[in-house]
């Protein structure tokens, strides 16, 4: 029973169930692109901080300008960064640059395009309404207002936000550290020569990655034979991490040794073996708040379980909500069903007029690592039997997002 293959959604049910958010650090804002706020942000400032102007011109009162054409005196100049000296009297105008603060007395801008400048005064062509041209303090947030809610992914608007409240720093969940671990004889480093019956490892390279666009940090990765001590010595390293994960050498065959290692250092299953296609080869269990995953060793099963189990594990674990990256598609092309199993189809989008439509990549075995190359998203095809029928809406899981 225990080897049933595991429903997909049950199995990352289990996953988000193990999956707790980590503690808070606090980091100087520019470290903090991609972490989770860990508490509310209150403004303490007024976004604009000062009624200013949103355009080059003149401050005026608009009631002077309501018998446009109307001359003003100009008496003095505001520029952004350099309010002016004094207060705006009947009949005067004072020069303005975008930004820069509203004088006192003045209720109107007027741009530079519909003014002429000579001799020390104005001629205003046009009427000016009270408020033309004026942003008010406070307009964008207002002090003691919620700027960022915790829980939210600090992008580059989260970042733009904060520095123009003058917060110098953030606290954020820490990220998840992250141990990657690829296994197999065959496998070679890049800069290796190759021999006969080796292959370069390619799992050292695409795990990683996407363990760092997840918003981790990989504190290591490394390569180990198919070879008991090895794999034992390899685990133990890894899960000092947050989350172990091993590539390859979780099946059943003679030379795997992964599971008896895991099962070694303690590491409780949580499940093995999924109803998914490619993929169905996982492995995860737990032990003292790491998380343990043994991906399969073929390089495309390996990204797709990454994408539909240990994504959502990272982001719950930095703090953010972990199913982000779903939304649905229309096939547009049929898509055969597979008895028994999700399948997860590497698939292009592309927007239509009544939304996103999806198509697989003409090759899906899970050794196509090139299937991989320009796709946008896994469409996650139910179980049963035939096929689903173009035109249908599927679910998928975005691979570009977090
Ligand atoms: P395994 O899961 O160890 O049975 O490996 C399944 C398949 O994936 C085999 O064809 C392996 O050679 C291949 N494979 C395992 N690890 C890697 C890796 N790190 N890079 C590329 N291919 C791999
Ligand atoms: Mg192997």
């Amino acid at each position: 029973m225990a080897d049933q293959p595991l429903d997909l959604a049950e199995a990352i049910a289990r996953v988000l169930a193990r999956s707790k958010p980590l503690p808070a650090e606090t980091v100087p804002l520019r470290m903090a692109l991609g972490m989770t706020l860990y508490e509310d942000v209150v403004s303490e400032l007024a976004i604009q901080p000062f009624d200013n102007s949103a355009m080059d011109g003149f401050a005026v009162r608009a009631a002077d300008t309501a018998g446009a054409p109307a001359t003003l005196q100009v008496v003095g100049e505001s520029r952004a960064g350099r309010p002016a000296q004094r207060t705006l009297e009947r009949g005067e105008a004072i020069a303005i640059s975008t930004g820069a603060m509203l004088p006192g007395g003045a209720d109107a801008v007027v741009r530079v395009e519909r003014a002429t400048r000579r001799n020390g005064e104005v001629t205003v062509e046009a009427a000016a309404r009270a408020g033309e041209d004026v942003r008010r303090a406070g307009e964008d947030l207002g002090p003691g207002e919620v700027a960022l809610a915790r829980g939210t992914v600090v992008g580059p608007a989260e970042l733009g936000v904060l520095a123009s409240l003058g917060v110098a720093e953030v606290r954020c969940h820490r990220r998840p550290r992250v141990a990657v671990v690829t296994s197999g004889d065959e496998l070679l480093a890049p800069e290796e020569p190759m021999r006969a019956g080796a292959i370069y490892d390619s799992n050292s390279l695409t795990i990683p990655a996407l363990a760092k666009r997840a918003g981790a940090r990989v504190i290591s990765v490394d390569r180990i034979p198919d070879d008991p001590e090895a794999t034992q010595a390899g685990i133990e390293a890894a899960l000092r991490a947050d989350v172990a994960i091993v590539c390859g050498g979780v099946s059943v065959g003679e030379h795997d040794h992964v599971r008896e290692a895991f099962a070694w250092h303690d590491v409780r299953q949580v499940f093995w073996r999924l109803a998914l296609k490619p993929g169905g080869p996982a492995w995860f269990g737990a032990h003292n708040g790491t998380l343990a995953f043994g991906l399969p060793g073929n390089p495309v099963s390996a990204m797709v379980v990454f994408a539909l189990l240990v994504r959502p594990a990272l982001a719950k674990l930095a703090g953010a909500e972990p199913r982000r990256a779903r939304t649905a598609a229309v096939l547009d092309e049929p898509c055969a069903r597979a008895r028994g199993r999700v399948s997860a189809l590497r698939c292009s989008l592309v927007l239509g007029e009544d939304g996103w439509h999806t198509r697989p990549a003409p090759r899906q075995g899970s050794h196509v690592l090139t299937s991989m190359l320009g796709a946008d998203a896994l469409a996650l095809i139910p179980p049963g039997e035939g096929c689903v029928a173009a035109g249908e809406r599927v679910e998928v899981e975005l691979l570009e997002a977090r």
